[in-house]
């Protein structure tokens, strides 16, 4: 069996998985790296995501392998990467408000401009204070959106009446899940069976 290549190994150990408390409630997303010392530790169990089946890191690595694609191989194992993980002990929710960031913010604007509704790169978009700072508009979720190029200089320093511009929904905080920080690539398929949010999302808008 041939060993997985270093840079790929580390990009599968970068990826994400999901975690569960003990109620099988998703309380965090961490590395597959992570996961699997949690899972070495016995502080977590790898769950199977089909049949809801648990596993030590002993059982895991006696599991068939069912996508080569995502098995982390030495010359001797092969490791299924873990996409859900059990925690043993923690049961509880964890209530966090989501800090304004720019990162986030990008997320919560899914890198669209919230006045012409085009989606764009990092590079063409920018943090816009609908109230400008001029005017005494504070930066925070309620007063930020993304805005492309164009649009960002049509509005400059101004407000939205005298610009007629408009935003394609109010700016809001958005709630806090474990999923915050990830973009809806780096999620994965089989997470929407513990998470009925997401789930609804994903659908509502596709
Ligand atoms: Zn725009």
């Amino acid at each position: 069996m041939r060993a997985t290549h270093p840079t790929r190994r580390n990009e599968l150990l970068e990826r994400a998985t999901l975690v569960l408390n003990r109620s099988w409630r998703p309380v965090h997303v961490t590395t597959v790296r992570r996961a699997l010392c949690m899972v070495f530790r016995e502080a977590a169990r790898i769950v199977c995501p089909e049949s809801l089946s648990t596993f030590t890191f002993e059982e895991w690595i006696e599991q068939p392998v069912p996508d080569p694609a995502r098995a982390i191989r030495s010359p001797s194992i092969a490791i299924a990467v873990p996409e859900v993980v059990l925690l043993a002990r923690y049961d509880r929710i964890p209530c966090h408000e989501a800090p304004f960031t720019r990162r986030n913010l990008f997320l919560r604007d899914d890198y669209t401009c919230q006045y012409c509704g085009r989606r764009c790169t990092t590079d063409h978009l920018s943090v816009d204070h609908v109230l400008p700072r001029s005017r005494g508009g504070s930066t925070s979720w309620e007063n930020c959106v993304l805005a492309c190029v164009g649009c960002n200089a049509r509005k400059a320093d101004r407000t939205l009446k005298e610009t007629g511009l408009h935003l394609l929904r109010p700016p809001v905080r958005p709630r806090w899940t474990p999923y915050l920080n990830l973009r809806p690539s780096q999620q994965m398929d089989s997470w929407a069976r513990f998470a009925p949010e997401q789930k609804r999302r994903s659908a509502s808008s596709s």
